[in-house]
């Protein structure tokens, strides 16, 4: 029986409706953060299912994130019940793609149980490239061409397909002929990379449409969230998809467009009216997310990009709320310890620690507030990165696990044949790649000719013996056993868990614990293959959502998320915008890093406090920092600066001092050094040429890691007069003022009196 239709409509506004209801033909929702437009693609879908419009099998959904996915699954679950269980395709670009390549793996010479491999396992099998095509390895990096590679396959390019003219972008006019190596290599591996995982689907889509018709067939409905994100290759692959039944509803925001460095293409979804023409376009303008301050200063600051669609947003919020808060602090420590204090303070008032998160701009910013959270005994999580899979012993035993499944796999035998040691000396290795070469074969299977030899001896031969022997058992007992329990056989029987418990490294106990909860991930899964693509796609591991921790995360992996109270540290020039956005020509970069402010500031629902150090250590020498840009352009009127006179030193205090805090850079005597007026004037002019100059000069003006003063040295400060060095700590020291007091002074303030 159909379901009350009214039952999930309630409470939608009449564009979203709209949205959820225009079920036949192509609907564009193009609307700004926090207005809805999740909310309504996901209630788009429950009518879909609740209607019986489509089975849950064939609706293709397609999220950002694969936690994105989860919610969305759970939420149309509350809405319409175990239907929703049936939903095979939902879920990320990747991982629906991976799905449609296991089954149509052939069509591009690849086995079924094909291996995705990793960006270190790309950049590795690219150095071999270049060195087998004799190119100067000192010229040409493994990274290098593996960026060249993924920017064909973001745009959707086979070797055969790249333009001729770009065969000179690397590798001496090698270029094209390094990528059709390197796709020989990943079939002769049995593997593919992330994006091959597309374009393999583009290829078989188009050589055979039969293929393609069964799916285009099979996809009745086709929804996109966050779409402004989309790359070329995916935008084909969705193309090709929709051409028949034009069922496609994609929503995005071109204000949030934040992985163009990673091939995204906002131009997307400006064309999309064009690809499918007479779509209906929907705009949403209600936010219901955050308070009128948080959203007048997202709207403020976005309002400085000049490539933009422009859009209108509104709350109906009138109740009491807080402004963005502003604090300047005087290092990254110092940020640490007063965001750690604000989140006591707010689990104090009764918020729970799940309602905040500190979003960081880069990952290396993460690092002092684990730090702090840990002293502080504050319970955190790290959300998005694929840290945890980023680590050596989880590495190694994922190659372990791999290996079990697909023999052929040489990467994963290389990392792992002499790890723990089994007398394999390069010799034997050397012998090994050789022996494979020659008979075109796997190295698993060179060494088992190997060993019918005498080319192998001593221990290097006991060694193999049992590593092959090992590799046979478990690749038999994968087929039976539950994952937890394989994982945790072969580690034991591999001697990889002794190996790290009688290790001496400092990191030893930390390397079992984190061996521990690989085995914990791989008993959510049903099988080891399930459990290894789940590995390769996911990028938001940490699978504890428990309540009560707070969120770590970088901005990027914050998308599409929301928080009762945002943390945004770390709006100096250089870090947020990156200094490398700043390298750029023209103004593209710029806007970007523009547009993961806006998506920080949006992700907020009632408070949102950004702060700025005046130093940071930086490869370990302190450097001045200026205040972010993006400070400069918020809207004065939605800013308090909340900085606590007198217990951060000076910078802080006089900072407090002055509510317009524009002025601060021409007023503020701790920033009035040569280096950063130089740096504030190159700032106020346009291009990247002056920002570089301000930056030379910046560096050229901080001090090296230690300092000249002692001590005890009598010495003289612009603005606090004379005083006597009482401690030192690299170029950062404590002055006893005479008149002034205790002070912290970096040393190229001061001079000997
Ligand atoms: P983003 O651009 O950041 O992805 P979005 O447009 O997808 O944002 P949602 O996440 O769908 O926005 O919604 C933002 C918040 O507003 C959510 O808490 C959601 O539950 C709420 N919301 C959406 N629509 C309504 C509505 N009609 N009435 C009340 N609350 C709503
Ligand atoms: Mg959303």
């Amino acid at each position: 029986a159909p379901v009350d239709a009214a039952a999930y409509l309630e409470g939608l506004n009449d564009a979203q409706r709209e949205a959820v209801m225009t079920t036949e033909g192509p609907v564009l929702m193009l609307a700004g953060a926090g207005t809805g437009k999740t909310r309504a693609l996901t209630t788009r879908l429950a009518h879909i299912l609740a209607t019986r419009l489509a089975a849950p099998w064939q609706v293709l959904a397609v999220t950002f994130t694969n936690k994105a996915a989860r919610e969305m699954k759970e939420r149309i679950g509350h809405l319409v019940g175990d239907v929703v269980e049936g939903m095979q395709w939902l879920g990320t670009f990747h991982s629906i793609a991976a799905k449609i390549l296991r089954i149509h793996a052939e069509v591009v010479d690849l086995k079924s149980s094909f291996t995705i491999i990793d960006t270190d396992d790309q950049v590795r099998l690219c150095k071999q490239v270049i060195e087998a095509a004799g190119l100067d390895e000192k010229r040409w990096s493994g990274r290098g061409l593996a960026s060249f590679i993924d920017d064909w396959k973001n745009r959707g390019l086979t070797p055969d397909n790249v333009p001729k003219g770009e065969a000179h972008h690397f590798g001496n006019g090698k270029g094209i002929e390094l990528y059709k190596a390197y796709q020989e290599r990943l079939v002769t591996l049995n593997a593919a990379d992330f994006g091959d995982l597309l374009v393999h689907n583009i290829t078989i889509f188009q050589k055979h449409p039969d293929i393609l018709a069964k799916y285009q067939d099979k996809f009745r409905y086709m929804l996109v969230d966050e779409y402004q994100d989309t790359n070329i290759a995916q935008y084909l692959w969705l193309r090709l998809l929709a051409q028949k039944n034009r069922n496609i509803c994609v929503v995005g925001d071109d204000d949030q467009s934040i992985y163009g460095w990673r091939g995204a293409e906002v131009a997307n979804i400006l064309n999309f009216e064009k690809d499918f023409p007479g779509a209906k376009v929907i705009r949403l303008e209600r936010n219901y997310r955050s308070t009128p301050a948080i959203l007048a200063a997202a709207s403020g600051l976005i309002e400085a990009n000049r490539t933009r669609l422009g859009k209108t947003l509104w709350t109906d919020d009138e109740s009491e709320h807080e402004k963005v808060k502003l604090r300047g602090v005087w290092d990254g420590e110092e940020e640490a310890r007063t965001v750690t204090d604000d989140i006591e303070s707010e689990q104090r008032k009764g918020r729970s620690l799940s309602d905040m998160a500190v979003l960081v701009r880069a990952s290396f910013q993460m690092r002092s507030f684990e730090e702090r959270f840990n002293t502080a005994g504050i319970a955190y999580q790290v959300v998005g990165g694929p840290r945890f899979y980023e680590r050596e012993e989880t590495r190694d035993a994922l190659a372990y696990l791999r290996l079990t499944r697909n023999p052929e796999d040489d990467l994963s035998f290389l990392r792992i044949v002499n790890k723990p040691r089994r007398g394999m000396g390069d010799k034997a290795i050397q012998a090994l790649t050789i022996t494979a070469r020659k008979q075109g074969v796997s190295l698993a299977r060179a060494a088992q000719m190997l060993l019918e030899t005498d080319e192998i001896k001593g221990k290097a031969r006991t060694g193999l013996t049992q590593f092959l022997e090992g590799l046979m058992r478990w690749g038999e007992a994968a087929r039976e056993a539950r994952p937890d329990i394989l994982t945790e056989t072969i580690l034991e029987e591999s001697g990889y868990t002794e190996f790290w418990k009688s290790s001496k490294s400092p990191q030893a106990p930390s390397k079992l614990e984190n061996l521990k909860e690989l085995v914990n991930a791989a008993g959510e899964f049903d099988t080891l293959a399930g459990y290894l693509d789940h590995v390769s796609l996911v990028a938001d591991i940490n699978q504890d959502t428990s309540e009560g921790q707070v969120m770590l995360m970088t901005l990027h992996a914050a998308k599409g998320l929301e928080f009762p109270v945002v943390f945004l540290p770390g709006w100096e020039e250089e870090i947020f915008p990156s200094a490398r956005s700043l390298d750029e020509n023209g103004n593209e970069g710029l806007e970007e890093e523009r547009r993961l402010a806006y998506v920080g500031i949006t992700r907020a629902r009632e408070s949102c406090r950004i702060s700025f150090a005046a130093n940071r250590l930086v490869y370990g020498r302190w450097q001045n920092a200026m205040p972010s840009r993006f400070i400069d352009e918020l809207p004065e009127k939605h800013v308090e600066v909340v900085s606590e006179p007198g217990l951060y030193g000076n910078a802080a205090s006089e900072l407090a001092a002055y509510s317009s805090f524009n002025d601060m850079a021409e007023t503020n005597d701790t920033y009035d050094t040569p280096g950063w007026r130089r740096a504030k004037s190159a700032r106020g002019r346009t291009g990247s040429a002056p920002m570089l100059e301000g930056r030379a000069e910046l560096v050229a003006t901080s001090s090296p890691g230690s300092t000249s003063f002692r001590v005890g040295s009598r010495v003289f400060h612009q603005k606090f007069g004379y005083g006597n060095v009482v401690a030192a700590e690299g170029n950062k020291l404590e002055v006893d003022f005479d008149h002034s007091g205790h002070k912290k002074v970096i040393d190229s303030f001061l001079e000997q009196a």
